[in-house]
């Protein structure tokens, strides 16, 4: 037998039980007389020890173990002398009489501890030896547990768990599609799924009224730290269904997923249409776990001879609560990083409303005592404030201030991570100017629905199309996105047509879906939550690599299996691919 238990169970009950326990040396001590060796598996360590008056011949055996080193040692129970209250197994120790080496180990690269001295390269390529570590197996137990709790969910809502295919063509979800040759079809490729998208609204067609997946899905685009080439999608499709049902079922799942992993309880979902999440936040993803929104300042400003605010289409000014004493340097040092090319801002004005009662702003030669009590009126300020105000082109500046307002939230630690505030952002318009390309690009994708009321819009103002669709955003982060789609032949075409496909573009495309709507498709929508960042959230951690088992770094590269490789002439020549050019 190589185990009776794990490394986490044995307390003093059990002691002068005889045991066999299995794992990996974390450490082991030399004491001169005894030897203490710390044995670890998934659930816990067990210190084990060695005895030189008692078995002299097994603690020499014993003192050559090193880190890592694979054993199954058998023993008995014994209480501990010196007790660590901090550890399950604290109580005891195992005085083992016998034990084999399973496995021998290299010295690791890095230690396996919960802080290790491995960088992240490093870690990477050893990702087995990572995993060893509490805090990354705790992230991957911590994942188990919302898949499962997510399935729960699901199917007590009699949602069917269906698999789609994961070599398609295209799916338009705004990103550049993986490729993969095919052998068998030589010059022609199959494109990695960006979602299941059209799958599941074919499955809606089909009948299947309810489907999930939890479901990998490939994009290839730059990454940061909350993105990867391939990530998972807790992707849901109903029928029979308005927005509200929708709104209504996965804000059921939410509470059901924070109320199983984290003991939280929430009443409804806050909601908030697009155009108000940009005009009070700046943003389309709103933290709202403080309040700091932002103002308009447009008509307290303009007409007092200072260029800057006259010739800039928005003003817009936050409050911070409290900051009036802000150092001249903490208020360079804000204005520096406003200007930093990823915020934008040319400048940052501030105005402060001194504990004395007195005021000051950084444009006294335009504003006097008189217009700063109105713009401190106009922003609900008070004594003790400071409002920071940014001028532009309307859209670039409510981002650079969007950006200020969560940096000057974690600056005054508003940000908690163990609070969280999860709101529905919708009304989100149909479609997006792009300027580059000139033309209409669906907001969501093309196969969201408008508005009805708003669809006399689409060809006379489409800009002002509002959708079918929503999004379930948590502490700032879009945690997923949906909407109702379109489930009319007709109406499928003339969106197509405005998102700039011809018709025989559509057709080659699309045309299994436009061809499947003659087929009754029913009324149907859904929504997919980024299952990564979902888990990422509920750990409290930005970066969703953390909660992948195997993740890629961030120029796309797994570390560990050196991927993407060549592949070897012969397998090109199957594919009748020939490479031309290679930057390596
Ligand atoms: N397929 C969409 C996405 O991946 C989600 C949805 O509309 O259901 O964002």
């Amino acid at each position: 037998m190589l185990r009776t238990h794990t490394c986490g169970e044995l307390t003093i009950k059990d002691a002068g039980k005889k045991v066999t326990l299995s794992g990996w040396i974390q450490r082991s001590r030399d004491l001169g007389g005894m030897t203490f060796v710390d044995l670890r598996d998934r659930y816990g360590i067990t210190q084990l020890v060695f005895n030189m008056d008692t078995n002299a011949g097994l603690c020499e055996k014993a003192r050559k173990l090193g880190r890592e080193f694979v054993i199954n040692a058998s023993g008995t129970v014994a209480e501990r002398s010196n007790k660590n209250p901090k550890m399950t197994t604290g109580d005891i120790e195992i005085i083992v009489d016998a034990f084999d080496v399973l496995n021998e180990s290299l010295t690791p690269p890095f230690t396996i501890e919960d802080s290790s001295d491995g960088g992240d390269d490093l870690r990477m390529k050893y990702r087995y030896l990572d995993i060893r570590r509490n805090p990354v197996r705790e992230a991957l137990e911590l994942r188990a547990e919302l898949a499962a709790a997510t399935r729960e969910y699901l199917n007590s809502q009699k949602f069917i768990e269906v698999e789609t295919p994961v070599l398609i063509k295209s799916t338009p979800e705004g990103a550049r599609d993986f490729v993969v040759p095919s052998r068998m079809s030589q010059g022609e490729f199959y494109a990695l799924p960006q979602s299941p998208q059209t799958f599941k609204q074919l499955l809606m067609v089909a009948g299947l009224d309810k489907y999930y997946q939890i479901v990998k899905c490939f994009r290839d685009e730059d990454l940061r730290a909350d993105r990867q080439p391939e990530f998972t999608q807790i992707d849901c499709e109903m029928s029979f269904i308005e927005q509200e049902d929708i709104l209504q079922t996965f804000e059921g799942m939410t509470r059901h997923l924070f109320k199983t992993i984290k003991n939280i309880e929430f009443s409804s979902l806050p909601r908030m249409t697009f155009a108000d999440a940009m005009k009070n936040y700046g943003n389309d993803k709103p933290d709202i776990r403080f309040e700091m929104k932002l103002v308009e300042m447009n008509d307290v400003v303009k007409g007092k001879n200072f260029k800057v605010f006259d010739d800039s289409e928005l003003v817009v000014a936050i409050c911070a609560k409290g900051c009036s004493e802000y150092t001249r340097k903490q208020l360079d040092e804000l204005t520096d990083w406003v200007k930093r090319p990823q915020i934008g801002a040319t400048g940052l004005v501030y105005a402060r409303w001194n504990a004395d009662g007195s005021l000051k702003s950084s444009v006294d030669k335009f504003y006097d005592a008189e217009a700063l009590k109105q713009w401190m009126a106009n922003m609900g300020a008070a004594q003790g404030d400071l409002i920071l105000i940014l001028a532009g082109e309307k859209n670039k500046t409510r981002k650079a201030m969007s950006e200020l307002r969560l940096e000057m939230g974690n600056r005054l630690g508003l940000r908690n991570k163990d609070i969280y505030a999860p709101l529905w952002v919708i009304d989100f318009p149909l479609l997006e100017w792009n300027e580059e390309a000139k033309r209409w690009h669906a907001m969501h994708h093309p196969f969201t629905s408008p508005k009805p009321e708003d669809i006399s819009k689409l060809d006379s103002d489409p800009g002002t199309v509002r959708a079918n669709a929503y999004d379930l955003v948590i502490n700032g982060v879009e945690i997923g996105g949906g909407s109702i789609r379109i489930h009319n032949k007709d109406l499928q075409k003339r969106m197509f047509s405005l998102l700039g496909f011809s018709d025989a573009d559509a057709q080659a495309q699309f045309g299994f879906l436009m061809n499947a709507f003659e087929y009754g498709a029913p009324p149907h929508g859904g929504i997919a939550l980024g299952f990564d960042r979902l888990c990422a959230m509920f750990g409290g951690v930005e970066s969703i690599r953390d909660y992948i088992a195997f993740p890629k770094n961030n120029a796309g590269r797994d570390m560990m299996i050196d991927s993407p490789s060549k592949i070897a002439d012969e397998q090109l020549k199957e594919l009748g691919i020939a490479v031309t050019q290679s930057l390596k």
